[in-house]
């Protein structure tokens, strides 16, 4: 049976049954958790978490869908439907002060990018300790990648500053109704920030990521010099442990932070620093 559905919210609905039960095992114990559900749909996550977490918001866009899990649900207090769009929701209202929620979702994949960065900045601010998340299989490789490999880019160098990533399974299009065009991996994401221990400004390094991996073809130096660098001010703080032909996808992150401190007392022309 296909069920109605709204293309442009990303609604692919699971019917896997052992999918749906292994996203939510991959959590692990969560009798003493807050659990937020991104996009519940129409609840195929959403039952098997009302009754193993201890609080459960479930955020939902569309509204029919909302009102739907509202009905469904409104015999456990435990679970509460919120009908938002998840990249305006307020994390910090939802949580309960001085503690942390973990994340689950099937996520509508017109948004995931947006998705993520949000809960990079849950996860740097403590709000958030664990993710499971499934997205399109070509969008999780990337955020999963190692540098040196084809698919290493800022996405990957984003998240893995912000997370541990764990790559569970793969599901094919058949999983869903209607089916999507793609593939479909669940990423478990461990909140664990890493800039201090790396000795960099989240900001600050952020920013310089996006100059490094403006142009995928182009060398380190090069999208450097289009940030605004000289190439004199390159050769001079330029650390010795790395290539001067490096290119930004190869490089370890352990090197990203040195070459940004290296290049931190370098002041950028007012029209490139703000970039
Ligand atoms: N969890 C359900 C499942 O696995 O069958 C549905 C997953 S479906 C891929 C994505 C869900 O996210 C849909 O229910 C869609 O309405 C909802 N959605 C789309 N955009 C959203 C947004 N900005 N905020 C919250 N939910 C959204």
């Amino acid at each position: 049976m296909q069920m109605k559905h709204k293309p442009k919210l990303g609604q692919n609905f699971l019917v896997d049954d052992s999918a749906r039960h292994a996203i939510v095992d991959a959590l692990g114990d969560l009798s003493k958790r807050t659990v937020i559900e991104i996009g519940p749909g129409h609840g195929a996550i959403t039952e098997i978490l009302a009754s193993r977490c201890r609080k459960l918001f479930a955020l939902e866009l569309d509204r029919g869908l909302a009102a739907e899990l509202t009905f469904r649900f409104r015999d456990q207090a435990q679970v509460q439907i919120v009908e938002v769009d998840v990249l305006k929701a307020d994390f910090r209202a939802l949580i309960p002060a001085g503690e942390s929620a973990d994340v689950i979702g099937n996520l509508p994949y017109y948004i995931t990018s947006d998705i993520l960065l949000k809960l990079f900045a849950a996860g740097s601010a403590g709000l958030i300790d664990r993710a499971v998340l499934m997205m399109q299989r070509e969008v999780a490789d990337r955020v999963s990648a190692e540098p040196g490999v084809r698919d290493y880019g800022l996405l990957s160098a984003t998240a893995q500053m912000n997370a541990q990533v764990d790559h569970l399974f793969t599901l094919p299009p058949s999983a869903f109704s209607p089916p999507p065009e793609v593939y479909s991996t669940v990423l478990r994401m461990h909140f664990a920030p890493r800039f201090t221990e790396l000795g960099v400004d989240p900001n600050g390094f952020n920013n310089f990521l996006k100059r490094c991996f403006a142009q995928k073809r182009k060398t380190l130096q090069n999208n450097l010099r289009a940030a605004g660098y000289s190439a004199e001010q390159l050769i001079e703080a330029w650390p010795g442990t790395i290539p001067a032909q490096s290119r930004a996808e190869s490089l370890a992150l352990e090197l990203m932070a040195e070459l940004y401190r290296s290049l931190l007392d370098i002041d950028l022309p007012a029209e490139n620093a703000s970039k």
